[in-house]
């Protein structure tokens, strides 16, 4: 099928994409067009009008502060994937955009796309919630900033209004010093090309490296595709926080996913699977992290 009718247009800067939204009913974002095209040409979505926004520079950087890393919500997966500043010092960021299907998408698509579109079992939600991240967002009034905590509110389903635009995705450094930190993301898919049945983003921040046991101080887990939103488990980080990293803390993490997870039949992968990768992911990822931490 093909997409029924629509008009376009090609904004040049911020304010004159968020003024085609308020002027125009029924109005979509275009990015990098790799979920858009899929829901338009089966006419699942059918907007009066295009916005697209590739034309819009100022949106493609990443900026890499003490404070935090501030991804341009145009900023293809690609750049993400092979950003060295986000390898070195913010990898569960760039190992997500690797992550993501194949080096087509990966080349098209953007971070701002995919919170768009804020699929429960997308990325960068995961590792925007488990990192407590925040948006910014543009719209003719101006813009504001909301908490990653309060943007994902259901099912595909966001605090975004119909007149506004994601401009900015920033993940605090904060609680994670570079060297004593450990970061990870890992997923389970059917093909290399497909979405995750599950993934995982996980970070754990340890006392001191070089002692014989380093105490995990903070730890974070958000796991993709184990509810209707993008799920941040505190009950395991707080299982590990406090001592070295044991068996006992990984099965305590483990069971408290398995616990806390709301996932959804799908047809290769039921409920009771999917908790099952949960208390395995987690407990494999925070070892990971951790690993990475003491290195
Ligand atoms: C085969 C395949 C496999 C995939 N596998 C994965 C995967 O494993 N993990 C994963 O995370 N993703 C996966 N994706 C999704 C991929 O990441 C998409 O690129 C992404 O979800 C959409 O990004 P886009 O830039 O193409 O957005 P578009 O398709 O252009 O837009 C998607 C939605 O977001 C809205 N939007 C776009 N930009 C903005 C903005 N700045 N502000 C507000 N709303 C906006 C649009 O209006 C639209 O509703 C997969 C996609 C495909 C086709």
């Amino acid at each position: 099928m093909k997409p029924s009718p629509f008009q376009y247009h090609r904004p040049d800067t911020v304010e004159e994409a968020a003024a085609l939204l308020e002027e125009l009913p029924d109005a979509e974002l275009m990015a990098g067009n790799q979920s858009l095209s899929i829901v338009m040409s089966n006419r699942l979505a059918n907007p009066d009008h295009i916005v697209d926004i590739n034309g819009i520079d100022e949106l493609a950087y990443i900026d890499s502060t003490d404070d935090a890393i501030e991804v341009g919500a145009l900023t293809r997966h690609r750049n993400i994937d092979s950003s060295p500043v986000l390898s070195e010092t913010y990898p569960v960021l760039s190992e997500s955009a690797g992550q993501i299907a194949g080096p087509v998408v990966r080349n098209r698509g953007t971070i701002g796309g995919s919170i768009g579109e804020a699929d429960p079992a997308g990325n960068y939600p995961c590792v925007l919630v488990a990192t407590g991240g925040e948006l910014e967002l543009a719209s003719a009034d101006g813009r504001r900033t909301v908490d990653a905590a309060d943007y994902f509110v259901a099912y595909m389903m966001t605090a975004i209004e119909e007149n506004e635009l994601i401009t900015a995705v920033r993940f605090p450094r904060d609680p994670f010093p570079v060297d004593r930190t450990g970061m990870t993301f890992l997923g389970q898919k059917r093909a290399a090309q497909t979405w995750p049945t599950l993934s995982i983003a996980c970070a754990v921040r340890v006392d001191d490296p070089a002692a014989d046991d380093p105490v995990v101080e903070e730890a974070r887990v958000g796991l993709a595709n184990a509810a209707d939103v993008p799920l941040r488990v505190a009950d395991a980080e707080a299982a590990v926080e406090g001592d070295p990293l044991s068996e006992g803390s990984l099965e305590a993490a483990g069971e408290v996913a398995y616990d806390r997870v709301r996932p959804q039949d799908e047809m290769h992968a039921d409920e009771t699977y999917k908790r099952e990768l949960s208390r395995t992911y987690t407990k494999r990822a925070l070892t990971e992290a951790y690993d990475r931490a003491v290195q």
